[in-house]
């Protein structure tokens, strides 16, 4: 199910007295695929949650429209969508058990669409295997784990077979290994499904690694929507460079005069067909190449040995970050020893900002040049 937000605006009245309005989400305009899993991203009260909120009904919109389809949906009651919902706390019934939790949604179901009870059982154990719970159906949610709790959450919301799925940061609540774990079920599920799906979530890394498209928004407003390696690789502006990526990019002030790129008097690069003038300049850490003569002098900190790689840590006059972090191969970090380290930069890695405007400023590179808005 394609869904199409029109304008989509939500002003919500201020929480002091005297305070501002706030606009938590700010003229929405975009297509989520059908049968695509969309990450809905962006540092905490930046309007996720509104967001997803006005797509399955919880919310009215102060402007604008929703699709589902062809369908307009802006007026209908959320029981009316098709939706199904995924919270952070799982919000099971806990004196009913598993089974009982999942057929809940079903039982409700009016006029044509009412099934009998071994059409109910039937779903419920669909739904269950989907998420591989079916040997708890008689559990209650106490005598499940966090994860199993969420999974029954899931299941819950697709036994009505939704035409959206709607997870609002499903797996904060989960120590860090079952999130992994639960976030790769997830995809499963919704290869599996092909329900459209939104994933909202403040954890870039979650975000990346299962969405087909990502929406990264600040402050209500969504400043790029692509593919994670697109926005990874071409983000618009400084904003969403620095979201995207851990380590994160490492920025500094530098200048650009004749087509070279100067950080603190130093030529670095050569950026052909950029303007002359003051940038912010951002180096991805996979963005050194480290070498006894390298254009870059920084002061050597320390070696991070982490396995496959390296992480050489530096510091630099004109770094806006207190360390700089390099990461290179393993094999190549023999080199990284006395009071300096040299590097090499790989232009594809160096993003260029207005520093005022913060936005990304152009530059081409040999034949790969290529930097999408
Ligand atoms: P996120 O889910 O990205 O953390 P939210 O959508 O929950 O963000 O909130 C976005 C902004 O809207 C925040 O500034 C929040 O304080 C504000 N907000 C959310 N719900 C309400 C409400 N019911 N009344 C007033 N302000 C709200
Ligand atoms: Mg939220």
């Amino acid at each position: 199910m394609r869904v199409v937000l029109q304008n989509l605006t939500k002003v919500f009245p201020s929480r002091q007295k005297k305070g501002e309005v706030v606009v938590a989400v700010d003229h929405f305009n975009f297509e989520i695929p059908d049968g695509k899993l969309i990450g809905l991203l962006g540092p905490s009260g930046c309007g996720k949650s509104t967001a997803l909120n006005l797509i399955c009904g919880l919310e009215t919109p102060t402007e604008g429209k929703i699709f589902f389809g062809d369908d307009d949906v802006t007026e209908l009651p959320p029981e009316n969508r098709g939706v199904g919902l995924v919270f952070q706390n799982y919000a099971l019934y806990p004196h009913l058990t598993v089974r009982q939790n999942i057929l809940f949604p079903l039982q409700n179901l009016r006029g044509s669409e009412k099934l009998s009870k071994q059409e109910m059982e039937e779903r419920a154990l669909q739904a269950a295997k989907l998420v591989q719970i079916e040997m708890l159906m008689e559990r209650k949610p106490s005598e499940l784990s966090g994860g199993q709790q969420q999974r029954v959450a899931i299941a819950r919301a697709l036994v009505k077979m939704p035409r959206v799925l709607l997870l609002d940061e499903p797996l904060s609540n989960l120590d860090a290994r079952l999130r992994l774990q639960t976030r790769e079920e997830i995809r499963r599920i919704q290869r599996e499904t092909e329900i459209t799906t939104v994933f909202v979530t403040h954890d870039q890394e979650e975000a990346m690694s299962i969405s087909d498209l990502i929406v990264v928004m600040k402050a209500g407003v969504v400043n790029q929507i692509g593919k994670p390696q697109e926005v990874y690789d071409n983000p618009v502006n400084l904003f969403v460079a620095r979201f995207l990526g851990t380590p994160s990019i490492n920025l500094f002030d530098g200048s650009v005069k004749a087509g070279k790129l100067f950080i603190g008097g130093e030529e670095v690069l050569s950026v052909p067909g950029a303007e002359d003038g003051e940038v912010t300049v951002g180096i991805r850490p996979e963005g050194f190449i480290l070498k006894k003569d390298g254009a870059f002098t920084c002061t050597l900190e320390r070696v991070e040995v982490m396995g496959r790689d390296t992480s050489v840590v530096c510091t630099h006059t004109s770094s806006l970050n207190d360390n700089i972090r390099a990461i290179i191969p393993a094999e190549d970090a023999a080199d990284a020893s006395g009071k300096q380290a040299r590097f090499d930069l790989k232009p594809a890695k160096v993003l260029l900002f207005n520093p005022k405007t913060e936005e990304r400023i152009l530059f081409s590179f040999g034949e790969k040049q290529e930097a999408k808005a």
